[in-house]
């Protein structure tokens, strides 16, 4: 027989994982830890926690095992077919939510979980937001995150702005793709999350150099185009605006102070 207590003192996990694996498992928070740290685990809730553990312990990120992740202060569900939601996405929503068009019709291209566009439709509710993805099934997480918080999205599969009905014409694009370079070392720590979402084997541009001329084509009333990159490839993004009319992007920080989302907005 293990007690809470003993079972957070066995395992080598970081404290702060098996705190989360714990109140996943046995539905107690921090607190409720300290308080009855000689509660008895039943051998359900030990065999959980173990499994889970020795997950962690493998390398799976806590997101993945916990089924969720918090994104500009909400939930989002996550399964290894979406990418974890970052902070520094965070930069971008936050930018996006200030300048977006008024009662703009707008689209999120490799929408992952959803946490851009269903934040967006939460945070600036006079916006209509479509989204898509390639996948079907980081589809499912966007549909089922939207629908639990309530977000309005309308989802589309397919690539960039091919799958959307050619009658919209879009205020504003928003994406953040595939960017990290094919022989990028950081790959190996990132092996438990969809490759195609982190990198294109490339040199992490193509969806730049895919998209733009797309918008020039198929959106030519927008106003915004906001896409998040990689640390080192603000010069490089605003160069593909540039070679494709969008004159005068800017390149805004993380909270790292790393560059990291390019946004254009007519003049
Ligand atoms: N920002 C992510 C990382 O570096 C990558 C996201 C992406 O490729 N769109 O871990």
């Amino acid at each position: 027989m293990t007690t809470v207590r003993e079972w957070l003192l066995s395992s080598s996990l970081d404290s702060i994982d098996k705190s989360f694996i714990l109140e996943h498992v046995c539905g107690m928070n921090k607190a409720a830890q300290l308080i009855h740290g000689d509660r008895v685990l039943s051998s359900d809730e030990a065999h959980k926690l173990n499994d889970i553990a020795k997950k962690r312990s493998e390398g799976v990120p806590l997101p993945y095992l916990l089924g969720t992740q918090e994104f500009f202060g909400r939930p989002f569900l996550v399964n290894p077919s979406v990418l974890i939601p970052r902070p520094d996405t965070e930069c971008l929503v936050e930018w996006l939510i200030e300048h977006l068009p008024k009662n703009g019709l707008v689209c999120d291209l490799g929408t992952g979980s959803g946490c851009i566009a269903a934040t967006v439709a939460l945070e600036r509710p006079d916006l209509t937001v479509w989204a898509s993805d390639l996948s079907g099934s980081a589809l499912n997480v966007a549909k089922a995150n939207c629908k639990a918080l309530g977000a309005e999205v309308k989802l589309v599969q397919g690539p960039w702005l091919d799958p959307y009905p050619a009658e919209l014409s879009f205020d504003a694009v928003i994406s953040n793709p595939p960017y990290i370079e094919g022989d990028d070392k950081h790959l190996d720590a990132l092996r438990f999350e969809p490759r195609s979402a982190l990198t294109d084997e490339s040199d992490g541009l193509i969806a730049y150099r895919s998209i733009l001329p797309q918008i020039k084509r198929k959106a030519p009333e927008v106003q915004v185009i906001a896409f998040e990159h990689g640390w080192n490839q603000g010069e490089a993004v605003r160069g593909i605006f540039e070679e494709n009319g969008f004159k005068g992007a800017s390149t805004f920080r993380d909270y790292g102070n790393n560059p990291r989302f390019t946004a254009w907005l007519k003049a």
